[in-house]
């Protein structure tokens, strides 16, 4: 199936159902709704030209027209370019030279930064640019008209033609660990990973999901939207993101049961003054992912929100993006301390970086997986494509993992953000965990910075709860003695409001190493 054909699928047979409510733009449609402005879409973009492999641009932060844009361009078989609401001009410009972006569409403007000025900026040096349309605008209506107009037996046409090995989207990775790469993704990459994200929540057209976690990313589109019409659930889009309020509000006023977060948005929203005002009882399940979730945010999730079956994935960009996940029947502990068993019709293999050989149960190493999900390369750039996919298909994820003897996987690091300490290997997430059981420490983040005596040294980033008192480096180190080996313990400690974050949500360690490295020299 492509994805368009598995929409019309879920349009006969739940048509009547509430398939997407946006409290952004006030949308409300049901499947049936919604496929008949997809194809006004998928149509319009025919009739302006836009043909099989054609690539186009989404720049825009959640609402409802990025759902149209994905679903048209899967129908008639554009490549479809997510474009990351934060981005600023010259990143812009660089996604629009990489991916040859033919038509661009684009929100005015998102949380104050001027979109059209700055698409205007970058246009001159995009020669493959042939067309931006704003949302809102009259070019966006008239494309509406012109699909609406259109003979639909050219758009049927269209869909026929694609396979479902066709590339379909490229979507760039977080960048958390660097420049973001393309990865380029097929129809079977993310229908599969999607229907297979929302069988093991065990979603039903009853389901109604909150997504406050960006569409420009695998985690909105994919695990959201995709799992939500691979089982004709509603998309739930709140009023502004990310924003816990508002997050809230819609899981209680749509009465969702499923809510999307990275851990930080969970604990962002359990720390809400008004938490308690708020009517969560509709919760059953929910998805996070993305970092690792520490113990006391989980148990949390499932006393104080009711999301007694909500799951743990582990995935990325690259991989559709879902490999591991967590079962509803899994314990607290396999919810907290592992990232579940692998998903269906996946193979995963725990492998020594040096020697390329698997690691016994048990033991720890780079975490590789084979199998439907794994991109079709990064776009345009065969290099780094034959570094991160081996001659036997295997994607080598550059993360640590150790999978135990009932193939339950925890992960335990990057193998970028490892530190070596006076030749100790420390993995930062043993000590964040650690630090989260102090009760003043809101969160914590650890990083290495060069070091003359010890090749590296232990920096602590500590968000403090309001109203406590600061912490030391002494104070810290003194909580630390006896509880965790002398090496692991932090040398500096850095108090934030804040951490540095990439638009997903996830922790920039590369930016706070740099930072880091200039406060203590
Ligand atoms: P870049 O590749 O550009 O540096 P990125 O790897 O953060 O950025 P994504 O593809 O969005 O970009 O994220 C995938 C990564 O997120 C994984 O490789 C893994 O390191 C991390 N990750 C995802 N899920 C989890 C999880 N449940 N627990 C721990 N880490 C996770
Ligand atoms: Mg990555």
């Amino acid at each position: 199936d492509t994805i368009g054909d598995n929409l019309d699928r879920t349009i006969a047979s739940h048509g009547d159902r509430d398939a997407l409510i946006d409290r952004v733009t006030g949308a409300r449609w049901t499947y049936r709704e919604l496929g008949e402005q997809v194809d006004a879409v998928a149509a319009g973009l025919l009739a302006t030209g836009i043909r099989k492999g054609d690539r186009v641009g989404i720049w825009a932060p959640n609402r409802a027209e990025w759902t149209l844009v994905q679903y048209a361009t899967a129908k008639m078989g554009a490549i479809l370019v997510n474009i990351n609401p934060a981005y600023r001009m010259h990143e812009l410009r660089f996604v629009l030279q990489q991916a040859g972006i033919r038509l661009l569409i684009a929100a005015t403007e998102f949380k104050g930064s001027d979109y059209a000025a700055m698409i205007a900026q970058a246009r001159p040096e995009c020669t493959e640019l042939e067309q931006v349309i704003l949302l809102e605008s009259a070019e966006w209506s008239a494309l509406l008209a012109a699909g609406a107009t259109a003979d639909p037996a050219e758009l049927a046409a269209a869909q026929r033609e694609l396979s479902a090995d066709d590339p379909i989207n490229i979507q760039y990775t977080s960048g958390t660990t660097g420049f973001p790469k393309g990865a380029t993704l097929s129809h079977h990459n993310i229908l599969n990973n999607g229907y297979f994200v929302g069988e093991l929540c065990g979603y039903t057209e009853q389901d109604r999901i909150c997504i406050p976690v960006p569409f420009y990313h695998c985690f909105g589109m994919v695990m959201g939207n995709l799992a939500a019409t691979t089982h004709g659930a509603a998309m739930v889009i709140p009023a502004a993101a990310f924003d816990p309020a508002a997050t809230l509000e819609t899981v209680a006023a749509e009465r969702c049961t499923s809510l999307y977060g990275v851990p930080t948005m969970f604990i962002a929203e359990l720390a809400d003054p008004n938490f308690d005002s708020y009517d969560l009882s509709s919760l059953r399940t929910g998805i996070m992912a993305g970092s690792p979730c520490p113990m006391e945010v989980m148990k949390q999730v499932i006393d104080r929100m009711g999301m007694n079956e909500v799951s743990i994935c582990y995935g990325m960009t690259e991989t559709s993006p879902v490999s591991t996940q967590t079962r509803r029947d899994d314990s607290l502990t396999q919810r907290t301390a592992t990232v579940g068993r692998v998903g269906p019709h996946l193979e995963v293999k725990i492998i020594d970086p040096a020697t390329g050989l698997t690691v016994p149960r048990g033991e720890q190493g780079e975490f590789c997986t084979r199998g439907y999900s794994v991109m079709l390369g990064y776009w345009n750039d065969p290099g780094r494509t034959s570094d991160a996919i081996d001659a036997g298909r295997w994607m080598h994820t550059g993360d640590l993992a150790v999978m135990d003897e009932d193939g339950y996987v925890a992960i335990t690091g990057r193998i970028k953000d490892m530190v070596i300490r006076g030749g100790e290997n420390i993995y930062p997430r043993e000590i964040e965990e650690f630090l989260y059981s102090h009760p003043d420490i809101l969160d914590a983040q650890v990083v290495g910075i060069p070091d003359p005596k010890y090749g590296e040294e232990l920096v602590a980033w500590i968000r403090m709860r309001s109203g406590t008192t600061a912490l030391d480096a002494t104070t810290l180190r003194e909580f630390c003695t006896g509880k965790l080996a002398h090496f692991k313990i932090p040398r500096y400690v850095h108090l934030v409001d804040e951490f540095p974050m990439t638009v997903t949500g996830k922790i920039r360690k590369v930016e706070m190493r740099e930072i880091s490295a200039t406060l203590f020299p």
